[in-house]
């Protein structure tokens, strides 16, 4: 069985096979770091952590090679380092942290390699300078531009062409550009600029454009020819359709990527969540809110990959109510599950795994495993069924909490699957009432029902009710209890 991907560049979906199976390789525009990620920038990361995970299974845990990059030295970077008034270093460095804290708190895999663009500004400076060789740049007051006109293929990404883009100025039109659509891969550095964001050059001091960075790292770490780039929707022009300029045209015998995935967006009220309309959400709002990552995590997984998701109360409140029920079904055999060991090869569900190799159709996955878990909570004793609930949850990177992390546990974030583990004091949702005096207040309910004291044991029914503790009296006479 094989997976099928949607490809952008063919604009069908196509059998993914990759040049190499013992080389799986794929590349993912990661982060510029100069402020926190907000949900948008988390929903590519967990959209290609899942199709990071599917590949993995499919062709083994060390044979895939996922490299996402860290965009350290760009414009935006150097105006917000300017705005706080502080060195760039410190704040890429911050910023990355963040990116890692938060991503982890959502269960993400660490990608295999994760370069820096700063750490490779010579292999940038070597593509730029066969791109001159070669005719398809030139320099121009200070800068090095791409000549689109070079490149006869411009454009087939995206599906725009040339007269069109410059027609609708979609392009910085600059005096010192043969042509509207040329693109910067070098410029040069301003008086003043923090030393950390300014490299020397054949062309004088200056920082690489965006989209050169791309094309130097996936060359590096995955070859001229590879299997997949990644990234959402909005990169696909100008930042895709230039980065494959560049690559063909420096290595005119490549392909550059083969399978292009693109993730879509993630919306409020139908409109792209982004820092410049300010209608973002940051993850690290949301897990203050006390919200888990794993709830954020499945919520950002529960539409089809390439369709907009909408961010709102509704989603967020499904999503746990789905998870609520799911732990609870693991909760009857945890003790048995957990003490099991799920290789790589289990994926026993066909229905699960036939959604998932058909593009990545995350819904109809999901619908599987409601399907499992209903059938889980109709026999009282299913062990095979939660058994099926949790490899497959497993799989997705949820059930990284014990269903008492989960049911009692204070809102601390967890990640079970990364290296770093997010318990730092800011993520530490404020907790009213301690798990030992809830077991004590519930112990003493208990009494009092035993002594036909009904109005103590309802007031604290009561108590514990308007803390957000909900009591689950069992027909053994004991009583269970979980945070909403
Ligand atoms: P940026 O740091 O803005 O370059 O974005 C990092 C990644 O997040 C890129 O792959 C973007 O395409 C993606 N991204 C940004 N905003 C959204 C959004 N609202 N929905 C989905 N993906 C997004
Ligand atoms: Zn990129």
């Amino acid at each position: 069985m094989s997976i099928y991907l949607y490809n952008t560049l063919t604009r069908h979906k196509e059998e993914f096979k990759p040049a190499d199976a013992k080389n799986v390789r794929m590349y993912v525009c990661g982060p510029t770091v100069y402020d926190r990620p907000h949900l948008g920038n988390a929903r590519s990361v967990v959209v290609y952590d899942v199709l990071y995970r599917l590949l993995r299974h499919v062709y083994g845990e060390n044979h895939v090679n996922y490299v996402r990059n860290i965009t350290d030295v760009d414009d935006k970077i150097n105006a917000a380092a300017k705005a706080n008034g502080e060195p760039i270093s410190a704040l890429t460095k911050r910023v990355e942290g963040w990116f890692h804290d938060d991503i982890a708190a959502l269960n993400c895999l660490p990608p295999t390699n994760e370069p820096h663009a700063t750490a490779h500004i010579a292999e940038m400076i070597a593509i730029i300078e066969k791109l001159i060789a070669g005719g398809h740049a030139y320099e121009s007051a200070g800068h090095v531009l791409f000549r689109v006109e070079s490149y006869k293929d411009y454009g087939r990404l995206s599906g725009r062409k040339l007269e069109e883009l410059i027609a609708g100025s979609r392009v910085e039109v600059e005096s010192y550009k043969e042509n509207p659509g040329d693109f910067v891969l070098w410029k040069p550095s301003d008086a003043g600029d923090d030393p950390s964001s300014v490299f020397p050059s054949p062309w004088g001091a200056g920082r690489p454009g965006w989209h050169i960075e791309c094309s130097a790292m996936s060359c590096k770490y995955l070859g001229d020819d590879f299997d997949i780039h990644g990234g959402g929707a909005d990169l696909m022009f100008p930042h895709h359709e230039n980065e494959i300029a560049q690559s063909r045209c420096s290595a005119p015998h490549s392909h550059f990527a083969k399978t292009w995935v693109h993730n879509g967006f993630l919306t409020v009220n139908g409109e792209k969540m982004s820092k410049s309309l300010g209608n973002f959400t940051t993850v690290k709002n949301v897990l203050d809110q006390g919200i888990r990552g794993e709830v954020i995590r499945f919520a950002l997984l529960s539409s089809h990959y390439r369709s907009p998701l909408d961010w709102n109360e509704k989603l967020i409140h499904d999503a746990k109510k789905t998870l609520d029920g799911w732990y609870r079904v693991i909760k009857r055999y945890y003790d048995i599950l957990n003490n099991q060991s799920f290789d790589n090869s289990e994926l026993d569900n066909s229905e699960f795994r036939a959604a998932l190799y058909d593009d990545l159709n995350l819904p109809l996955a999901i619908s599987s495993m409601h399907i499992i878990a209903t059938s889980a909570n109709k026999i009282i004793d299913n062990q095979v069924a939660a058994t099926s609930l949790f490899k497959l949850g497993k799989f997705l990177g949820l059930f990284s909490l014990t269903p008492d992390e989960w049911f009692k546990g204070n809102h601390v974030i967890y990640a079970d699957t990364v290296n770093f583990i997010v318990n730092a004091p800011e993520f530490t949702a404020e907790v009213s009432v301690t798990n030992p005096k809830i077991d004590e207040l519930v112990a003493e309910r208990l009494e009092a029902k035993k002594s036909k004291n009904w109005a103590r044991a309802d007031e604290i029914r009561k108590m514990l009710s308007s803390q957000g503790i909900i009591l689950e009296d069992r027909p053994d006479g004991t009583t269970d209890w979980r945070r909403e």
